[in-house]
């Protein structure tokens, strides 16, 4: 997956660079305000485009209140669309004195699967790093983008969830706070990242979620946030109250709580959260004890579906690129 990513990221610079003298070359291209589309079809390439802008202006709305402004440089999709491809996707963008440039987006699978769940993904990566410009906590990022997902995308992620719990594969919440950069075994950290979004949106919704990760991002207090946002006194019993929530199957809220959460704007996405509920009420085993913290300094050492790259900009200034948010494919396997 790592050569293949290096793959698309080189393609869709070279795909890009040639549809401005030769659309029809490799592969059809479209063009809307704030992205360039290769797909192996027009039609593709024009109902792909106007999905992300739909997406890009909506998913805005349900997150931060509002639409984004226009991107300065579009974004390119490069898209690999046929059915029996695992759905995923990279977005990789470069953060450097508070800006966010230089996006490129990966997405593939079947046409149902990239419109419903991939795009949706990874167009709400840009809209956190439009709204941040800097890197959040990845279980914060990844599980956030899952909960846009189709529910069969979702409910996927909670079988991979209940597999990781009971296998010794779990992540200790305070040692996911803590956490920068992708684990070696990073499965459980999407599965979990997801399921603690989730948890956390059903109570307070998505702007009170922007909200809590920009406080958390500000003080680098996360206990603190979690307190102010969630009247949680840290990880550690966070850990807890939604460890007792999954054995119970994931019920609903009460009303009272949502009740006192900030409304969120109708929309597709709301309708999504809501129909998700209650997916699994098979009993849990306790959590086994957090496996040692994956060292991230060891991350770099071991296979990763996540390519790292180096950019130098334009000044000669070395940056650290932002490794792409990755979907996982279907059948990716971190090892
Ligand atoms: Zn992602």
């Amino acid at each position: 997956m790592q050569d293949g990513l290096f793959v698309h990221r080189v393609a869709a610079i070279v795909i890009a660079t040639l549809s401005l003298l030769a659309p029809t070359a490799l592969a059809a291209g479209h063009r809307t305000a704030n992205f360039i589309i290769e797909a192996p079809t027009d039609a593709l390439a024009r109902r792909i485009g106007s999905a992300a802008e739909q997406y890009r202006h909506d998913l805005a709305v349900e997150w931060l209140g509002g639409p984004l402004p226009r991107w300065s440089r579009p974004c390119p999709i490069q898209a690999q669309v046929a059915p029996q491809l695992g759905a995923g996707g990279a977005t990789s963008f470069v953060f450097d004195s508070g800006e966010v440039f230089g996006w490129t987006m990966t997405i593939q699978g079947s046409e149902e699967r990239i419109i419903d769940s991939v795009l949706p993904h990874e167009i709400t990566h840009t809209i956190f790093a439009s709204h941040y410009r800097r890197p959040l906590p990845r279980w914060a990022d990844e599980g956030a983008c899952t909960t846009v997902e189709h529910p069969v995308e979702r409910a996927r992620q909670h079988r991979l969830l209940i597999e990781h719990l009971t296998t010794g594969r779990g992540i200790a919440f305070p040692e996911m706070f803590a956490m920068r950069e992708y684990p070696a075994d990073v499965l459980p950290l999407y599965s979990q990242g997801y399921s603690l979004a989730r948890y956390l949106i059903e109570r307070g919704g998505r702007r009170r979620y922007v909200a809590f990760v920009g406080d958390g991002l500000t003080s680098d207090d996360w206990t603190g946030a979690l307190n102010r946002h969630y009247r949680m006194p840290g990880p550690a019993q966070l850990q807890q109250v939604w460890l007792d929530w999954v054995r119970q199957g994931c019920p609903a809220p009460p009303a009272a709580l949502v009740a006192a959460a900030p409304s969120n704007p109708a929309g597709p996405v709301s309708s999504m959260a809501s129909a998700v509920r209650g997916q699994s009420p098979e009993p849990l085993p306790a959590m086994p004890p957090a496996p040692a913290a994956p060292a991230v300094a060891a991350v770099a050492g071991r296979r990763s579906i996540y390519a790292l790259q180096a950019r130098r900009v334009p000044n000669g200034e070395p940056l650290a690129d932002q490794p792409p948010h990755q979907t996982p494919a279907d059948d990716a396997a971190p090892e």
